[in-house]
């Protein structure tokens, strides 16, 4: 008997259950373990032919996202009928080295920034290319559609169409094991809750005002839980809305639910949510604190930084670093900078980091652009210590897992992102947890599209019970804190 065990499960059971009444219990124990070696082994791939869990149909469909441009819906079908839907997130800043985000340029539609060519795509050659490929194999997929475009940046196909396929397929693997997608897109368990952090006052290119720098963050890092995280921080917005209601400023929001007043310098936002946390009955620097992303690629022309919208001054990136440095006496509430200085700005890191790098956070995002490579690089030449990481800067799940992994391998902080262009799509908050590197920043404490994401981080938490952590301050230890003042 033992010889045929490694026959084809089928056979084995007719012959075994041709065999003496007499063997039953031997059989039985033998059909267990045969059973249990044909699921260990089950095949992956099209070429073995008996996969319950293959890809039989793609859809795409263009829909808007939340600055009423297009953006991709992708529906994958399985073979055993499971369906799951993926949207693509589009950003507004972008950096220089990310993936493509295929438009169609004809200028009839959409003033040209439809998505209709790389719909057809989905439904055309990625679909015929994995049909028959198991949905389980996250990594297989993702490399046959990386195969398949054949550029570097995902160029010919669109990271939007291979984002929404790969995203679109962890979910229907993740469906198809009755899971949700944080327990089945890592192989470990995941209970941390991440802190978020929220965008609550823009400038830059967000906002028409005298503030070069681009978004202004609370994050409720003192908070017990992340639902409790949550309340403090939306009521550190209404707060705020008080705040600039009292000083005769707009409090209309901006595309990630921030307030986008016309604020008269640089400094003003800090001094105003300062005054908000404290107004809604929290800690400055305990409680909550502050992160800043100033995205200063944005006003980087030529070796300098040029402050445009405040007081017209010219810095060099020695002054730059300089600013933030005093910005850090000032303000001992920034614990986080995000593109602090530029990504072309090499010289500019490497000082920020030397000088910085053991206070606060300092996340790379135009710089790394959720790239594994050009995190490597990063990393090698010891620049910044956490990554900003965006699905769509990138274009599969896979890479995007592997950069949050070599963040962990070298002790870099990782802060899973939302785009300004988002929808009702989930999958970020998913994301967060799974990654198990307790960050997150989807926007402000309104618009549908960015409550979505915390209103799923509740659910995840009340799933999880009394197995979840809320990571709060803890992601801070991997640093100096800020000496407070
Ligand atoms: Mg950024």
């Amino acid at each position: 008997m033992r010889n045929e065990i490694g026959i084809e499960y089928r056979t084995f059971i007719e012959r075994a259950n041709r065999a003496a009444v007499s063997w039953s219990h031997s059989i039985r124990c033998l059909v267990r373990q045969s059973k249990k070696s044909f699921q260990n082994d089950r095949p992956r791939g099209r070429e073995s032919g008996i996969i319950m869990s293959e890809i039989a149909k793609l859809q795409a469909l263009e829909i808007l996202d939340s600055r009423g441009n297009p953006t991709l819906s992708v529906t994958v079908t399985l073979a055993n009928g499971v369906t799951a839907t993926a949207k693509v997130p589009s950003g507004a800043s972008t950096g220089k080295r990310e993936a493509v985000e295929l438009r169609d340029g004809d200028k009839s539609r959409y003033g040209g920034k439809g998505v209709l060519r790389a719909k057809g795509y989905v439904e055309g050659e990625i679909q015929s290319t994995v049909q028959g490929f198991d949905a389980n194999d996250q990594k297989g997929l993702d490399k046959r559609l990386c195969d398949l475009d054949g550029t570097p940046n995902k160029g010919r196909l669109g990271a939007n169409a291979i984002l929404g396929v790969s995203l679109a397929v962890a979910h229907a693997a993740a469906k198809d094991h009755g899971l949700p997608l944080y327990a089945t897109i890592v192989d470990k368990p995941a209970n941390l809750l991440p802190t978020p952090g929220l965008n609550v006052l823009n400038g830059g290119k967000h906002a028409d005002s005298n503030v070069d720098f681009q978004e202004f963050m609370i994050s409720p890092v003192g908070l017990p839980s992340f639902s409790e995280a949550l309340r403090a921080s939306a009521e550190t917005f209404h707060a705020l809305q008080a705040v600039l209601h009292k000083r005769g400023y707009s409090a209309g929001v901006g595309d990630e639910g921030g307030f986008a007043p016309q604020l008269k310098s640089n400094e003003e936002p800090v001094e105003l949510i300062l005054e908000a946390i404290q107004k809604a009955g929290y800690k400055p620097g305990k409680d909550i604190v502050i992160m800043l992303d100033p995205a200063a690629s944005e006003f980087f022309d030529e070796g300098n930084y040029i402050f445009a919208k405040s007081d017209k001054s010219k810095k060099a990136p020695a002054e730059m670093v300089a600013l933030w440095k005093s910005w850090l006496k000032r303000y001992p509430e920034i614990w986080s900078i995000e593109d602090g200085v530029a990504e072309d700005d090499h010289a500019g890191w490497t000082q920020i980091t030397k000088e910085l790098g053991n206070q606060i956070q300092l996340v790379g995002d135009d710089n790394f652009v959720t790239n594994p490579a050009l995190f490597c690089q990063g990393i090698k030449d010891g620049i910044a210590n956490a990554i900003l990481i965006k699905l769509n800067q990138i274009g599969t799940v896979t890479e995007t897992l592997e950069c949050i992994q070599m963040a962990r391998d070298h002790g870099y902080g990782a802060v899973i992102s939302h785009r300004s262009g988002e929808t009702d799509d989930t999958s970020i908050a998913d994301l967060a947890v799974a990654a198990g590197m307790g960050q997150i920043k989807t926007g402000s404490a309104c618009r549908g599209e960015r409550i979505a994401k915390y209103n799923r981080l509740l659910e995840i938490e009340r799933e999880l019970g009394s197995k979840a952590r809320y990571a709060g301050a803890g992601i801070y230890d991997q640093w100096k804190k800020p000496v407070k003042a």
